[in-house]
C-alpha cells in the first residue's frame, strides 16, 4: 500500500507514520528527515537545503523529487511506503504521478490531517525531540518525566532549530500557499481521505487505520 499524509506543519504526520508504519510494515519515507540527515552527515546537499529549512521555505522541487525517488525504489519499499511530507507543492505531486507511472505503481490513498491554524503554533515550538532514538515529546501536552530527558532511553531532548515562532510562522505560510492546493490535487484523483487531527493521539490513529482499511 502506497500512502500519502498529507497536512500543515504540526498536524502530527510524523508522529502518526511512526505508529502507522509498525502495523503495515512499511517504511516511512519522510524528506524532512531525509534533509535532515543530510545535514547532520554534512553532505553539500544538506547544507545547501538549511538555506531554505531555516527560513521556513520549501527546499527546490528537483532535490526532494530525486531523494524520493531514489528511496522509494529500495527494496524495504517493494510492498509500499508512506510519504509524510511530500509532495509540497503541484509540481511535486505531478513529478510524483510521472515517477510512479514508469513504476508501474500508485498512489493507494492520500490522508489529509487536519488541524485548525490556531493549534499549529504551540504544537510546534513546544516540540521536543530525543537525540538518540528520535521519540518525540511536547513541553506541555506530552512532557518528559524529567526535564529535557528521554523518558524511553534516557537520551537528550532538543528542539528542532525551525521550531521556533519565526520560522513556524513562515512554514505555515508557504503551507498555504504552496501545500494546500494539493488538497485538491488529490481530491480531483478521488484519493483524499479527510481525517479529524484533533483529540488524543490513539484516537487519531484510529481514524487513520479506519481509512485505510
Ligand atoms: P518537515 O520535517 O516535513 O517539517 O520538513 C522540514 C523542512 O524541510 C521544511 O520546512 C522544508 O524546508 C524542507 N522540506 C521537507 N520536505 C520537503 C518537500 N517535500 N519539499 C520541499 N522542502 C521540503
Amino acid at each position: 500500500m502506497n500512502i500519502i499524509l498529507l497536512g500543515p506543519p504540526g498536524a502530527g504526520k510524523g508522529t502518526q507514520a511512526k505508529r502507522l508504519i509498525d502495523q503495515y510494515h512499511i517504511p516511512q519515507v519522510s524528506t524532512g528527515d531525509m534533509l535532515r540527515e543530510a545535514l547532520k552527515e554534512g553532505t553539500p546537499l544538506g547544507l545547501e537545503a538549511k538555506k531554505y529549512m531555516d527560513q521556513g521555505a520549501l527546499v527546490p522541487d528537483s532535490v526532494v523529487i530525486g531523494l524520493v525517488k531514489e528511496r522509494i525504489q529500495k527494496s524495504d519499499a517493494k510492498n509500499g511506503y508512506m510519504l509524510d511530507g511530500f509532495p509540497r507543492t503541484v509540481a511535486q505531486a505531478q513529478a510524483l504521478d510521472g515517477i510512479l507511472g514508469d513504476l508501474s505503481q500508485k498512489i493507494d490513498h492520500v490522508v489529509s490531517v487536519e488541524v485548525p491554524n490556531s493549534e499549529l503554533m504551540g504544537r510546534l515550538t513546544g516540540r521536543r525531540t530525543c537525540r538518540q532514538c528520535g521519540a518525540g515529546f511536547h513541553v506541555i501536552f506530552d512532557p518528559p518525566k524529567a526535564e529535557g530527558k528521554c523518558d524511553k532511553c534516557g537520551g537528550e531532548l532538543y528542539q528542532r532549530s525551525d521550531d521556533n515562532e519565526t520560522t513556524v510562522k513562515s512554514r505555515l505560510d508557504t503551507y498555504e500557499a504552496q501545500t494546500k492546493p494539493l488538497i485538491d490535487y488529490y481530491e480531483d484523483q478521488g484519493k483524499l481521505r479527510h481525517i479529524d487531527g484533533v483529540g488524543k493521539m490513539d484516537d487519531i490513529l484510529t481514524r487513520i487505520k479506519a481509512v485505510l482499511g
